[in-house]
C-alpha cells in the first residue's frame, strides 16, 4: 500500500470490523495487510443500535489495546454490515438480520471513536479483500460469490468496488435462475439464493427425509436436518451420503447457471466462491459449480475464467473493511476528518 504515513507512531494502521447477524469480528490491520490483533464478540442480545454500536466501539478499543497502539493513532475505521448501505451518508438503509433501518453507523462510530469511519455492505468488502489480498491479487477484476445461509456477491474492479447507480449492484443472490422456482426470502421466486443457499439445501434434504428417504445428515445434525451447520453438511457430503450429494449437487447446478450467466455479463478475470457452503464443501462442490458454469459461458476465451474457492475465509470481512479504511485515510486530509468521504471512483 502506498499511502503516506498519517501518524508517527503507527503509520496507516487501520481497524476493520465485520458486523454479522450473530457475531462481530474486529481486527487492527497494518498498512501491508497483516492482522496485528483481533477481537470477537456476539452481536446478539442488545436493545437498539446505539447499544450495539457502543459495544462495537469497545471492541475496536480492545483490539487497539491488544495490538499495543493508541486509538488516536489509528488512521481510519472500516465496517462491513449485512444490509444495503448508503455509503456517501454512512447510513445502513436496511439490515434485516439486525432489524436495522436507516441507522447512522458512520457518524455514530465517529462520535464514539473520534476517527473517520467508512461503511459498506459485508459481501462487497469480502469481494474487495479477495481481490486485493486473496485469490485475485494482480488481476484486473474479481467476482465474489458468497454462499452461506443466503447468497451474496461483490464485483471488485480496478479502482474499487462496482456499486451501481443506486448502490444496489451485485445482489446476485436474487438473480433468477429458475423462473417460477421456490420462494426466496426476498419474496420472489426462483432466485439463486432460493436454490443454492445452505438454507435451501437443508430444507430440501429435510423435505425428502420427511417423505421417507434416509440420510446420515439427520444424525450429524442432531436430529433435525434444518439445523445442520457447515461442518455437518461437509461430513455428509464428503462422506458420500447419497441424499446429501443429490441435493447439494442439484443446488450447485443452479449456482453454476448463475455464475455462468454472470460471467457472460461481466467477464471477470476470476470468480471466487466463498461463504460457508463453498468453503466447507470444498473442491468437489466448487468444481461442480465451475463445470456447470462453463456450459453456460458463451465466449470461448471467457470460458477459461478461473472459478476457485476463496482463500481468506472468516478474515475476508475484516480485511475488506480495513482496505476501505485505508482508502478513506488516503482520501482524508486530517485523521479526525469527516465521516463521509467517497472512496475510489
Ligand atoms: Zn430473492
Amino acid at each position: 500500500m502506498s499511502q503516506p504515513p498519517t501518524t508517527a507512531e503507527a503509520p496507516g494502521t487501520v481497524i476493520g470490523i465485520d458486523l454479522g447477524g450473530t457475531k462481530v469480528l474486529t481486527a487492527v490491520v497494518a498498512p501491508d495487510g497483516r492482522i496485528l490483533s483481533r477481537d470477537k464478540m456476539s452481536s446478539r442480545g442488545t436493545s437498539g443500535y446505539e447499544e450495539l454500536l457502543a459495544r462495537i466501539a469497545g471492541s475496536a478499543r480492545t483490539a487497539a489495546d491488544t495490538a499495543g497502539i493508541a486509538l488516536d493513532t489509528v488512521a481510519a475505521v472500516g465496517i462491513g454490515v449485512p444490509g444495503t448501505v448508503d455509503q456517501d451518508a454512512g447510513v445502513v438503509r436496511i439490515a434485516p438480520n439486525l432489524d436495522w433501518r436507516d441507522v447512522p453507523v458512520g457518524s455514530t462510530l465517529t462520535e464514539l471513536l473520534g476517527l473517520p469511519v467508512i461503511v459498506d455492505n459485508d459481501v462487497n468488502v469480502a469481494a474487495l479483500a479477495e481481490h486485493r489480498l486473496g485469490v485475485g491479487q494482480q488481476l484486473s477484476s474479481l467476482l465474489g460469490v458468497f454462499i452461506g445461509t443466503g447468497i451474496g456477491g461483490g464485483l471488485s474492479v480496478d479502482g474499487g468496488l462496482y456499486r451501481g447507480a443506486h448502490q444496489a449492484a451485485a445482489e446476485i443472490g436474487h438473480m433468477v435462475v429458475k423462473a417460477g422456482g421456490p420462494r426466496c426470502p426476498c419474496g420472489r421466486r426462483g432466485c439463486m439464493e432460493a436454490l443454492g443457499s445452505r438454507t435451501s439445501i437443508t430444507r430440501e434434504i429435510a423435505r425428502r427425509v420427511a417423505a421417507g428417504k434416509s440420510s446420515k445428515l439427520v444424525k450429524l445434525a442432531g436430529g433435525d436436518v434444518r439445523n445442520a451447520k457447515g461442518g455437518a453438511l461437509r461430513k455428509a457430503y464428503i462422506g458420500g451420503d447419497k441424499l446429501t450429494r443429490q441435493v447439494v449437487d442439484k443446488s450447485a447446478r443452479y449456482v453454476g447457471i448463475g455464475v455462468g450467466s454472470l460471467v457472460n455479463v461481466l467477464d471477470p478475470a476470476i470468480v471466487a466462491l466463498g461463504g460457508g457452503v463453498a468453503e466447507n464443501l470444498g473442491d468437489r462442490y466448487v468444481q461442480r459449480v465451475a463445470k456447470i458454469a462453463r456450459r453456460y459461458i458463451v465466449d470461448e476465451t471467457a470460458r477459461a475464467v478461473p472459478i476457485v474457492t476463496a482463500t481468506l475465509g472468516d478474515d475476508a470481512g475484516v480485511l475488506g473493511a480495513a482496505l476501505l479504511a485505508q482508502q478513506l485515510s488516503r482520501a482524508t486530509t486530517a485523521p479526525a476528518g469527516p465521516a463521509v468521504v467517497e472512496t475510489a471512483a
